[in-house]
């Protein structure tokens, strides 16, 4: 669960773009990286491996050119170990078009050695860099267009945010099972992972739906489909505040989630519980199916894995049905003993792991 940011308007960029990321710390990351460009099309670009602290750091070292554009990120390597060359933005050949992408391309090996084939130089080994190299092939001036035509051709779940040297006026966003919310501004306009990364900027918010492709300018958003058709997007007004996102006080977020704990399964639990019994309405399922479940898998991926282990020893303890727990990246890529009366519970999280 990466963190994306981006930021076009009349303000300097960069400062915006690590306060943006910083408030997305929260979703976990093991490298982060900025990307701007300047009025005169002048493109710089600095990553860092670790903590946020390490790439402002190099930005104080070796300076970041004035700019009112620019994508950032925080990456959960996927594809590549984490270091500076993997961490995002990705470029081009050309070096004049930028990308960070949150999730997975699932079809990028084949892009990739299709894209080798027509002679593009990848320099990391992750699956984002295709995305640079696949706008910079369908690239004719314009590039909302090429990334358009570009994103037809991946497989897989991902938020994008891309700018380019040549349009120092536009930063184009897409999404397809990942999350992106846009933030509109007076004179400038974001994107970004998550509400609380815009949220001291601005409250009004437009959540871009899968299948969508994005084209801010400071003044202007414009909202199409993957298949170029241009919807109207609803602008909504966010009221909650940002606390869930910040340490509030504590050293670490996993500390802050464990004193979270009882807090979160009260609030769970009592939309659940109706005359002094958990009602499981919601699940939709009689009681006469409940009675038929044979065996029970959890699926799950990392925290949410551990947790269905815990929930394995509570549900055989209780229900005498046996459990499974299964990761969910190789469960969806096996075949699995399954049948109509065994209950499957995914667990996830964030809510957005494609798992
Ligand atoms: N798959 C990409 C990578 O490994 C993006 C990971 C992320 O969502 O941070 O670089």
């Amino acid at each position: 669960m990466c963190g994306i940011v981006g930021y076009i308007g009349h303000r300097e960029a960069a400062n915006i773009l690590l306060e943006g990321l910083k408030k997305l710390e929260y979703r976990g990351y093991d490298s982060s990286g900025i990307g701007i460009v300047d009025y005169k099309g002048r493109m710089a670009l600095r990553k860092a491996q670790g903590k946020i602290k390490n790439l402002v750091a190099l930005i104080s070292r070796n300076g970041l050119p004035q700019s009112h554009l620019g994508i950032s990120h925080t990456r959960w390597a996927t594809h590549g170990i984490p270091n500076d060359t993997n961490a995002h933005p990705h470029a081009d050949c050309s070096k004049k078009i930028l990308v960070v992408h949150n999730g997975i391309i699932e079809n990028y090996e084949s892009l990739k050695e299709a894209l080798q084939k027509k002679g593009h130089r990848f320099s990391s080994e992750t699956d984002t860099e295709v995305i640079a190299h696949l706008i910079e092939e369908h690239y004719r001036k314009d590039l909302l267009e090429a990334a358009r035509q570009a994103i037809r051709e991946l497989k897989g779940a991902f938020a994008i945010g891309v700018i380019s040297s040549e349009h120092p006026d536009l930063l184009v966003a897409a999404r397809i099972g990942s999350p992106l919310v846009i933030g509109v501004g007076k004179e400038e306009n974001f994107i970004a992972s998550d509400v609380p990364a815009i949220l001291d900027r601005t409250r009004r918010v437009i959540y871009l739906q899968d299948g969508q492709i994005a084209a801010l300018k400071k003044d202007k958003i414009e909202i199409f489909t993957f298949q170029g058709k241009k919807v109207s997007p609803k602008i909504h007004t966010v009221n909650f505040k940002a606390g869930f996102a910040q340490k509030e006080g504590y050293a670490h977020f996993m500390l802050k989630e464990i004193h979270e704990q009882p807090g979160v399964l009260q609030q769970m639990f009592s939309a659940r519980i109706k005359n002094g019994r958990l009602a499981l309405d919601g699940l939709r399922l009689s009681d006469g199916e409940l009675k038929k479940i044979n065996h029970i898998v959890i699926v799950a991926c990392g925290t949410a894995y551990h947790a269905g282990l815990v929930g394995k020893y509570w549900i055989e303890q209780f229900s005498q049905i046996p459990v499974w727990v299964d990761v969910s990246s190789e469960f969806r890529y096996r075949n699995p003993i399954v049948d109509q009366n065994t209950l499957i519970i995914a667990i996830s999280q964030s809510g957005e792991t494609a798992d």
